[in-house]
């Protein structure tokens, strides 16, 4: 290790006290991966100089002036489960673990809770819920997932429908900045008074500022919750169904609509058509769910909707995060980790956002232009809302199908771009994504992020080459 490295590490154990300076060659090893994998190993993760875990804004603070004195980059670290490598070490440096910024304050006359950016989500959740309150923030990782990882990546949950994603629950953010100073803003619902200071580091996964704690809004114990099932004939009836009642302005707790396409190749998977899916719920005060799902049940069966089993979507909404669970479980077995059935096929996904009115065009353009790279379509599902569109493609693994696959779908999210769209809706763009952000800001927005970004952190210490910055 170099001597400024060590000179580093001990002005870091001065500030700290030792605990809290990983050194440890496995746990360095650990830290230097996010749940991105082997997807995107053109960027080979480097191995941390060290895992530092300060429990302070203040001590935060000061490893940032530290870092920028040094030259070191940092990057924060949540609970790892980001899938766009946000967190995942380029450079030896200093992965920021925020495990120690765990505290939760309610506030409940206020609706609103703090919450240090280390905490996890389900902590938070159970401390509101002895006040009557709750989050709406509910992802998959929900269980595992940290505060400042779903505000760094601007994430969404299956309740978005009605709560929005995790900016739009976000009333304040404290932030540490790369020079060592402390921001922290006002826990309001409106202000007008100039920017919202705090928006600028919701989605910036890290590159601008560390974000120790949030005011984040706390809502009521919903009174009731009503949740169906119904299988369309054709993709287009659900979709118009899904549009419709969000038009009449309906919030819905849950919407997820999927369909799934037959396997071309038997012999590497025995995968089956399946007709459209809508898994529809609503939650809230008990004369606005029941009036909600009328009007919803109404507007499904106007396209032709066939209601199904009760028990089926009650099973899918009991069982929505084990999934994460499991990633949890499994961390460190990389082997498992990437799993994901059929090992002669590769398979990646999509998750964009476009005018409702693009939807269905972009859709067919899913079903033709991988076709003609060797690729087909899997599955495509709505989330939370008709204009967030996901799409899980697959190739044969033989014959470079990783880079086969890469390339169909960088050309998906540019056609995406294209039609005034947005390459990614849910997870951020890290590292999977950042060759392609110039492109998504077009028209001044990618040279205005750069300038903000010479401006913030001088020294390009803060999760440097993610977002392309
Ligand atoms: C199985 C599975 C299912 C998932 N489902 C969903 C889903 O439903 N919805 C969804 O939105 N996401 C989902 N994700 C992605 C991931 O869980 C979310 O992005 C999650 O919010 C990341 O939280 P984390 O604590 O693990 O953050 P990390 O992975 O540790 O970090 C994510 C990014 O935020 C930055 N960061 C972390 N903490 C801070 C901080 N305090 N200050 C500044 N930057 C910080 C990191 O540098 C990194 O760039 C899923 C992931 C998996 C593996």
């Amino acid at each position: 290790m170099p001597r400024t490295a060590n000179a580093l590490l001990d002005r870091l154990t001065n500030l700290l006290g030792p605990d809290a300076v990983g050194r440890r060659s496995a746990e360095r090893r650990f830290f230097a991966q996010d749940a991105l994998g082997s997807r995107a190993a053109a960027s080979e993760a480097a191995v941390p100089l060290a895992v530092v875990r300060p429990a302070t804004a203040e001590e935060v603070a000061g490893v940032l002036a530290l870092a920028s004195e040094a030259g070191v980059p940092v990057v924060a670290y949540g609970a790892g489960t980001g899938l766009m490598g946000g967190a995942r070490s380029l450079r030896p440096g200093l992965v920021l673990d925020t495990v120690n910024l765990n505290q939760i304050d309610v506030h409940p006359a206020d609706r609103l809770v703090w919450a240090g950016a280390g905490s996890i989500l389900a902590d938070v959740d159970s401390a509101l819920r002895q006040h009557d309150l709750c989050l709406g923030h509910d992802p998959w990782t929900f269980p595992v997932a940290s505060v400042g990882g779903p505000l760094s990546t601007n994430g969404l949950g299956y309740k978005g429908g009605r709560y929005g994603g995790m900016g739009d629950q976000t009333l304040a953010l404290e932030v540490a900045l790369a020079d060592g100073t402390l921001l922290r803003t006002k826990a309001l619902r409106r202000h007008s008074t100039g920017p919202d200071l705090a928006r600028l580091f919701i989605g910036a996964e890290g590159t601008l500022g560390v974000i120790t704690a949030a005011a984040l809004r706390a809502y009521p114990i919903p009174e009731r919750q009503e949740l169906r099932a119904f299988r369309f004939r054709r993709f287009e009836d659900g979709f118009a169904a899904v549009d419709a009642l969000t038009a009449l302005g309906l919030r819905p707790s849950l919407l997820e609509y999927s369909e799934e396409h037959a396997s071309p190749w038997p012999e590497l998977s025995t995968r089956e058509e399946e007709p459209p899916l809508l898994y529809l719920g609503f939650e809230g005060f008990a004369e606005e769910v029941e009036a909600s799902l009328s009007r919803a049940e109404r507007i499904a069966a106007g396209h032709g909707a066939t209601p199904l089993p009760q028990q089926q979507v009650e099973d899918f909404w009991a069982e929505r995060h084990i999934i994460a669970e499991r990633f949890a479980r499994n961390r460190g077995n990389r082997r498992r980790r990437n799993g994901w059935g059929d090992p002669g096929l590769v398979r990646d996904y999509i998750h964009v956002s476009l005018p409702p009115s693009k939807v269905l065009e972009f859709r067919d353009i899913c079903h033709r232009q991988p076709s003609r790279q060797g690729a087909v379509l899997f599955e495509c599902a709505l989330w939370t809302g008709p204009d967030c569109f996901s799409a899980v493609l697959a190739t044969p693994t033989a014959d470079g199908g990783q880079e086969r696959l890469q390339g169909v779908i960088d050309a998906l999210l540019m056609s995406c771009q294209d039609l005034g769209g947005s390459m990614e809706y849910v997870h951020g763009a890290g590292l999977r994504l950042a060759h392609l952000m110039p492109r998504e800001h077009a028209e001044g927005g990618f040279d205005l992020l750069q300038r903000l970004k010479r401006a913030l952190d001088p020294e390009a210490i803060l999760n440097p080459g993610k977002l392309g910055l």
